[in-house]
């Protein structure tokens, strides 16, 4: 019922070479038709990579935005700038932003805002410290980053939201969490949902992201609650990230 969402954040990597060699190769592959790809490169990529995947069924993303529309921010970009380039998707809340930018809660539902308003999907990132993870607070840190958007959107809103589920330790170390580690924090997140809207928890599309790559995906997509992968450097090998999208039909 939920349809697997794959989607590459470059982060600061990539290049516009490899802008075109995912639009070649994507357009030479047959993907199940069940699944969307999304790609996530920075900002001087995205009208090459709204060109080159047009063609493909790669699916158009932003890794940040600023929550104002325009003005005096240098260095940053507006959700309505990211628009006009045909992005339709954003993350938001990622480890990185909170941890070497300060974006906390606030900041994060902003952005959120921010995107719903000029008609781009957010996917809010939340995951725990491995500090937090020892000191038995895994569920209570992420419940809280999840909460705290949810609570302050409308029910309309809330439909609008895909969730990434990325503990931090996992990230970018080769350090994976189990399936069911990540499976464990998932359901709490869907049940967590239920709690206030049962249809929405349903329907909610919940990522797993933090070092998945082509041997291990196929294990974590295969559990219940994970309906999706955000996938870091694995996602910047053009036959690895195939086969992970392959995995997830
Ligand atoms: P890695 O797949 O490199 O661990 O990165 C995960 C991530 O942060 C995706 O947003």
């Amino acid at each position: 019922m939920r349809k697997p969402l794959i989607a590459g954040n470059w982060k600061m990597n990539g290049s516009a070479e490899l802008v075109e060699t995912f639009a070649r190769a994507f357009a030479e592959t047959t993907l199940p038709a069940s699944v969307e790809v999304l790609i996530h490169p920075p900002f001087p990529y995205l009208q090459a990579a709204s060109e080159a995947f047009a063609a493909t069924p790669i699916g158009l993303g932003a890794q940040t935005l600023n929550p104002l529309h325009a003005g005096a921010r240098t260095g940053e970009v507006s959700g309505q700038m990211l628009k006009e380039f045909g992005v339709e998707w954003v993350l938001v809340g990622h480890s990185e932003r909170r941890q070497l930018y300060h974006e906390g809660d606030e900041a994060v539902f902003d952005r959120v805002i921010a995107a719903l308003g000029v008609g781009i999907r957010p996917i809010l990132c939340v995951g725990e410290t491995l500090e937090e993870r020892d000191a038995g607070r895994t569920e209570e840190v992420v419940l809280r980053q999840v909460g705290y958007v949810m609570s302050r959107l409308e029910p309309a809103q809330r439909r609008q939201l895909t969730l990434a589920y990325e503990p931090v330790w996992a990230i970018g170390t080769g350090r994976t969490a189990t399936p069911a580690q990540a499976q464990e924090v998932m359901a709490a997140i869907r049940a967590y949902q239920a709690g206030f809207d049962r249809e929405l928890a349903a329907e909610l599309r919940l990522l797993y992201g933090g070092s998945m790559n082509a041997s291990n995906a196929a294990e974590l997509l295969a559990q219940q609650d994970i309906d999706g992968g955000l996938i870091g450097g694995a996602s910047l090998k053009v036959d690895d990230f195939i086969a992970i999208c392959q995995s997830a039909g």
